[in-house]
This record gives structure tokens, C-alpha cells and sequence, in this order.
């Protein structure tokens, strides 16, 4: 049975799948490329406007194919510019996408799961639980509804929302490959960032098909605490995760690990810490991000006091480690990192799997 609900969806497919798609309908690659085109750089999801398509390929292909997106049903505006907006999918799923204006720059926080199987002490996302991986479709999706509410391409992505993108990994490379191709959103390597909490053997797997900007929460200087904080450092701790990541950016200079390292008052946040912080990093090609704290509902962690996160700061510029102190962005609609919530409604997964 052939329903709408089960015909292939375009935007599922890279570029080589829309040139594989028109083949098989019996017409030339190129016009699968300005298929590919049509939909993500002019934002076009309507067959008939696709002008320089022939009409009977345009017949054939609304017969064969669907454009499905998740759907935009809130939009909220912070006073600082960003925007929060929540998607709901065709399941009834929602996920959270966030803009984040600065200057020239704009960028795009983009969800790769609904929910999070991970259970970082201090996230949101983790309180949710786990529903299922997003399709290439709900990525790419999120980009391309940014694209629309700003009428151009965000000049930066970040895989920082919601899920763990490395625990989707094929739908989160096909996506980012979408997102620096030419015929659609055009952005360099060092503009799409990849964020993990350390699944190694797919740090490794990515450096073979990828070259995204790395980033990893961190969080902690040394095991006990980081089992404590990312419990995912049990089964990958730092002596696996360190070489993982460097060999990610390699002997190329121009690259660095970024470090993501939220502020936890009493937690982590000491110059131990920091002294710590600093041997652990020794030889590989760094850059820290110190995330202040974002409290939400039943969080039991402290936010450190900002004369604190500054000496730990100092402490590790003192050491030649290139750090910086993240300011925090629409926390007042609860977009800021670790914020995202989402809705789950089926946690039965995460139970059953457990
Ligand atoms: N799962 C991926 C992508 C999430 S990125 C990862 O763990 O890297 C979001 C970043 O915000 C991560 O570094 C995460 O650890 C951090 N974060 C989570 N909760 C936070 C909170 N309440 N305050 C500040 N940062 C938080």
C-alpha cells in the first residue's frame, strides 16, 4: 500500500540522492541537482514553481516523492535577539531550534534527537529522556525554516541542541553535508560545529567522512568527576576521549578542540580544578568555552559566582590556553545551553532499554 505518509521524502536526500532520483525516473543528474536546488536554496516546496523542470517531470515527480518538514507552532523572542522556535514533527514530537544573532554572524542551534538517552547531571535536555533519533528531513528541516524566517542562510550551525548528534550519526553527517553544499546552504567546514559528550569510536568514524569543527563537553578535569557529571565518561574516559580528539583536528594548526566546560558553584569550578584543567590539555591544539550555569526547574547546581569563573579564566590564559567566558543568550525563554526541553511523550524506549 502506497500511502502519502510513505512516499520517499526529498528532504531526506542529499544531493547524490536527488541526482540517483531523477535517473531513475529516466531524465539526466543535472536536473536532480537544480531539484536539490529549488528546495534548499530557494526554499521552494511547491513542484510547480520548479519552472526549468519539465512539466512531466514535474507530474512524475509529485506521484513518486513528498517534501515533508517539521512545522514551526511557536516562536519566542528574547530580548537579546534570539529566538527560540519549537517544531513540532509529524508524530506529534517536538523539538527546539534556536537562533542566536551576534553582530554580522548568525547561528543556528540545531536538535539531532528528541530528547537524550545521555544523563548529564545538570541538562534539561537529560530530564526529558530518550524518544527517538531526527531523520535527515527534521535536521536539515530546521535549517531550512531558519533560512526562511531570516530570508538568507544562518552563517553558522551549531549541532548543539537537543540529543546527542553523535549518537545519530548517519542522519547528522548527511544533514551537515546538505548544509556546506554549494546548492544549498553554502557553509564552509568551520562554520558547521559538532558538539559531543565524547562517543569516541564516532569521533573517529567522523574524522574519516567529515571535517566539521569539533566541540566536547568537557566539564571536568578528571574522571571521578566527569563520571559524575557525564556519566558517558565511564564507558569512554579521558584517556580514550584526549587522543580521540586529537586525532580529530590532526597536525593541521589551523585546527582546535573546543572544550566546552560549564560553571558549576563548588563543583568544578576551583583553580585546582583549573591547574587540573591545564595538564590534562597539554599538546593538544585547544580552546575553552566556560559555560556559566542555566538553571532550570529542580536543578540542584549553583551557578559560580562571576569573580570565580574569571580567575579560572585568567588561570588558564596564564597557561596559553585560548579561553573564554560564554555569555549566556535568551535564557529568559529558556534557550540558553541545556535548556531545551522539548516534549517527550513516549519515554517507554528509555525504560525498556534500561
Ligand atoms: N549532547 C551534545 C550536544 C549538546 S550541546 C553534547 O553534550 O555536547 C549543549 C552544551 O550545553 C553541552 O556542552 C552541554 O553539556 C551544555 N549544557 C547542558 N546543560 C547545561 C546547563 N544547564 N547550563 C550550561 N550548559 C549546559
Amino acid at each position: 500500500m502506497t500511502t502519502a505518509a510513505t512516499k520517499p521524502n526529498l528532504f531526506d536526500m542529499n544531493r547524490a540522492d536527488c541526482e540517483a532520483l531523477v535517473m531513475s525516473l529516466g531524465v539526466k543528474a543535472f536536473h536532480g541537482r537544480n531539484l536539490f536546488k529549488w528546495i534548499h536554496k530557494h526554499g521552494v516546496i511547491d513542484f510547480d514553481a520548479m519552472t526549468d523542470l519539465s512539466r512531466s517531470l514535474r507530474e512524475t515527480l509529485r506521484e513518486t516523492v513528498d517534501m515533508r518538514l517539521p512545522r514551526i507552532i511557536e516562536s519566542h523572542p528574547s530580548a537579546d535577539g534570539t529566538i527560540k522556535w519549537v517544531m513540532a514533527l509529524h508524530d506529534g514530537q517536538r523539538i527546539e531550534t534556536v537562533f542566536i544573532p551576534e553582530g554580522k554572524r548568525s547561528t543556528i542551534c540545531v536538535s539531532s534527537q528528541v530528547g537524550c538517552a545521555l544523563e548529564c547531571a545538570f541538562c534539561a535536555t537529560a530530564r526529558q529522556g530518550f524518544n527517538r533519533n531526527l531523520a535527515v528531513s527534521e535536521i536539515i528541516g530546521q535549517v531550512w525554516h531558519a533560512a526562511r524566517q531570516l530570508g538568507r542562510p544562518p552563517t553558522n550551525v551549531v549541532m548543539m541542541g537537543m540529543g546527542e548528534p553523535l549518537a545519530n550519526f548517519e542522519a547528522v553527517v548527511k544533514a551537515m553535508e546538505i548544509m556546506q553544499d554549494d546548492l544549498a546552504y553554502m557553509l564552509a567546514r568551520q562554520r558547521v560545529t559538532l558538539s559531543t559528550s565524547g562517543i569516541v569510536p564516532n569521533i573517529y568514524r567522523l574524522r574519516e567522512v567529515s571535517e566539521v569543527a569539533l566541540a566536547v563537553s568537557l566539564h571536568a578535569p578528571n574522571n571521578a568527576l566527569r563520571d559524575q557529571l557525564v556519566p558517558i565518561n565511564r564507558k569512554y574516559p579521558l584517556e580514550e576521549l584526549l587522543p580521540a580528539c586529537k586525532a580529530y583536528v590532526g597536525r593541521d594548526k589551523r585546527r582546535k578542540v573546543t572544550w566546552e566546560y560549564v560553571m558549576l558553584d563548588g563543583i568544578n569550578d576551583s583553580l585546582a580544578h583549573a591547574k587540573q584543567l591545564i595538564r590534562l590539555l597539554e599538546g593538544i591544539p585547544s580552546k575553552l568555552n566556560l559555560i556559566p550555569f542555566n538553571p532550570f526547574d529542580g536543578s540542584h547546581f549553583g551557578v559560580s559566582p562571576p569573580e570565580r569563573i574569571d580567575s579560572f579564566r585568567q588561570r588558564l590564559t596564564g597557561a596559553g590556553i585560548f579561553a573564554m567566558t560564554r555569555k549566556t543568550r535568551g535564557d529568559e525563554i529558556a534557550a540558553a545551553c541545556g535548556q531545551l526541553v522539548g516534549r517527550v511523550d513516549d519515554r517507554t524506549r528509555r525504560t525498556t532499554v534500561a
